[in-house]
């Protein structure tokens, strides 16, 4: 399998460029050059398959001959050591748990395979593989436990000081061996341009082999896939349409499961719910694609106001919006209905969720008065314990620390001041 840039200027590359350079030159986004139909047996027997089959059987389709059929399935089931459950909550309405992983949000999912991808595909060179990132908190964790102990990489995190809550600091800075957090007195843009610097810097690149681990990356976007199957594997009765409702910000989500969609995953309905950061909705609605600089909600991971995916979607759909809306409707809710569902959930089910859930639970009930007899699945995409203050806030009830995080609380900070200072960022990058 060879893999194509979206805007088609930069040529095609085998999957070891497409992950370890993760940008075309173009700036178009990579993709599989072919995204073929599974046969209908796999789907007729992947109710009988496990998790980890049924993904690996899937990927194996996706990376065709990139990879031995054995390096491939340990990564998979290496990835995925933890469960998808869906929890029913009433006739027709599912929530999918995509939170069991380490960092306790489904980006797990996407650094995992990431983690594993990478060091097999570095894994003959002399040199170890250096990546950057900054995050202005959930990346970097889902990153940092991705990434934890693999062979041959190193990852550095720059994170901006003061401006992360006190569990997602945790999560950067606690783990020591391979993970090494910066902690910088500046903001998250900073964060960012000294990354894109180190990438620039010509000396940086002779001396290190850098790559970045954003979420644009084919390999975090592959494995976003695989939840879908497990979702329609627990699913009782097959025959009744589902629909599946994604709460959306840089729109990685869904369009991993638009790509199953088109391996012929039987789940006809796709739902992007949008928080006030709504180009998608608005695009879906006018055919205007107008992006803006993005408004802080408290659904906050899904504070994009470009989401960089829509440019896969656009290639996927060929840019027409009929397509498009044959597969995908969408909505937005504000912060007030945000917070008001947290509320209700919590009446009705005694079930608490994190906001970017809520707006997933407001989709698929704003769906659901206009389309009747689906089985509609919303996804809980983070952990109610990391949006803690405004979970027990809103339910006046007390949220238990799962054990990943009650582990962390009592481990010691170790991270590096470093100030917003491109020289002092370099020496440090090449004394290590
Ligand atoms: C990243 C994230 C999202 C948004 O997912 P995209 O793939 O960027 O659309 C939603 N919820 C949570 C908890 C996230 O961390």
């Amino acid at each position: 399998m060879k893999f194509y840039s979206t805007k088609r200027q930069a040529p095609e590359v085998n999957l070891k460029e497409a992950v370890l350079k993760s940008l075309p030159a173009d700036k178009g986004l990579y993709m599989p050059e072919q995204i073929a139909q599974m046969p209908s047996s796999y789907w007729e027997q992947i109710g009988d398959m496990t998790f980890q089959e049924a993904a690996y059987q899937l990927v194996k389709s996706l990376l065709k001959d990139c990879i031995p059929d054995d390096k491939l399935q340990q990564i998979v089931y290496d990835t995925l050591n933890f469960e998808a459950p869906l929890k029913q909550l009433e006739d027709n309405l599912y929530c999918l748990e995509l939170f069991h992983g380490p960092s306790l949000a489904f980006k797990d999912f996407g650094a995992r395979f990431m983690a594993r991808l990478m060091s097999y595909l570095v894994g003959n060179q002399e040199q170890t593989l250096d990546i950057l990132v900054a995050t202005s908190g959930d990346t970097g964790g889902a990153v940092a436990l991705g990434f934890y102990n693999t062979p041959n990489i190193n990852v550095t995190i720059l994170y901006p000081s003061g401006k992360v809550s006190m569990l997602q600091e945790k999560q950067l800075t606690t783990l020591g061996g391979n993970i090494q957090a910066l902690e910088v007195n500046g903001t998250f843009d900073d964060c960012q341009s000294l990354v894109k610097q180190a990438f620039l810097d010509q000396d940086l690149n002779d001396k290190l082999l850098l790559s970045s681990a954003n979420s644009i990356n084919i390999a975090r976007l592959v494995p976003q896939s695989f939840y879908y199957l497990r979702a329609y594997q627990q699913i009782k009765d097959k025959s009744q349409a589902i629909a599946m409702c994604v709460p959306s910000g840089n729109f990685g989500n869904i369009t991993a499961g638009i790509i199953a969609k088109k391996m012929g995953l039987p789940i006809p309905q796709f739902i992007a719910a949008n928080n006030k950061n709504e180009v998608f909705k608005k695009y879906w609605e006018t055919g205007k694609y107008e992006p803006h600089p993005s408004y802080q909600t408290v659904s906050n991971a899904m504070d994009v106001g470009n989401p960089s995916n829509f440019q896969r979607l656009m290639d996927i759909y060929q840019n027409d919006l009929d397509a498009v809306k044959k597969d995908i409707w969408a909505c937005s809710f504000t912060d007030e209905q945000t917070i008001e569902a947290i509320g209700e959930i919590y009446q009705k089910y005694q079930y608490l969720v994190c906001p970017h859930t809520a707006v997933a639970y407001l989709g698929a009930k704003a769906f659901e008065k206009e389309h009747s007899k689906h089985q509609i699945i919303f996804q809980a995409t983070a952990h109610p314990s990391k949006f803690i203050d405004i979970v027990e806030e809103t339910t006046k009830t007390k949220v238990e620390l799962p054990e990943q995080l009650n582990e962390l609380i009592d481990r010691k900070k170790e991270a590096i001041q470093l100030d917003v200072d491109f020289d002092k960022f370099k020496n440090y990058l090449l004394s290590k």
